[in-house]
């Protein structure tokens, strides 16, 4: 069995009395594409933000990545130890360029030059598939697709050892979702371990090799993808939620 690359155990995140995380254990195997699925509100943000050291913290539970404990490092640290996500919302910076916006990702490359910055994304737009006559256009008028791909792409510029995606499909057309899917499939081929957040379930089974269901902040079911979306609890909470 592949190594593992991130190693969640137990976590809890409350707010006042409200347990939106509950006692989470999970871990993420290298080069795999883990999905995790879930009725809106059940965690899975929240579950990002704790394993990315986003400032409110967790209350309880224990974070390795790569054999390191990350729980009290700060997001920027994460980052550059190779776990860098996107957000679900757009954060994306509208009034600069495609171009800008990647380059904007290379902060956690460490020292390197300007000439080296600009190389790396350029290659990480190739890799989206962003055309290269594009790049000078400005964020905001870009595409839903386009701006998600951006946001791909400088998460990527990097070379992240794990890529967290929060719900990347949501707002796309079937089309574009095809195209995603095979954009993360071509990531995960070219070695990238990648765990992906999703509201709605088809895209997962497309790409995930493993799948966790959350539910009111605790893990439903886990496990084979389709093993996991037959099994009952996964199936009520879907429908009476
Ligand atoms: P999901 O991403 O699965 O839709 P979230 O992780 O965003 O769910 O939210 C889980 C629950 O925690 C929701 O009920 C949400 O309202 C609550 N929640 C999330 N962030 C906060 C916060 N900063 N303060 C209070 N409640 C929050
Ligand atoms: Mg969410």
């Amino acid at each position: 069995m592949a190594a593992i690359l991130l190693d969640v155990g137990h976590v809890t995140k409350r707010f006042g009395a409200f347990v939106a995380v509950n006692d989470v254990t999970f871990d993420v195997r290298e080069g795999e594409v883990l999905g995790i699925a879930g009725p809106n509100g059940s965690g899975k943000s929240t579950l990002f933000n704790i394993l990315t050291g986003i400032p409110f913290g967790r209350d309880a539970g224990e974070i390795h990545f790569r054999g390191q404990s990350v729980g009290r490092l700060k997001p920027f640290e994460i980052a550059r130890l190779g776990l860098v996500r996107t957000f679900q919302k757009d954060s994306d910076f509208k009034t600069l360029s495609a171009f800008e916006n990647v380059m904007m990702g290379t902060w956690c490359c460490g020292p390197i030059s300007a000439s080296q910055k600009r190389d790396l994304a350029s290659a990480a737009l190739d890799k989206v598939g962003f055309a290269l006559e594009r790049i000078h256009l400005t964020a905001g008028d870009l595409s839903v697709f386009d701006r998600k791909r951006l946001m791909i792409a400088s998460a990527l510029v990097s070379s992240p050892h794990l890529l967290m995606l929060d719900e990347p499909a949501s707002g796309l057309t079937k089309p574009e979702i095809d195209a995603l899917r095979d954009l993360l499939l071509e990531l995960n081929a070219s070695g990238l371990t990648i765990v992906v957040i999703e509201h709605v379930l088809p895209l997962l089974m497309a790409v995930a090799q493993r799948l966790i269901v959350l539910n009111e902040g605790r893990i439903l079911s886990q496990g084979d993808p389709q093993a996991v979306v037959r099994d009952e609890r996964v199936i009520s909470a879907y429908l009476g939620g």
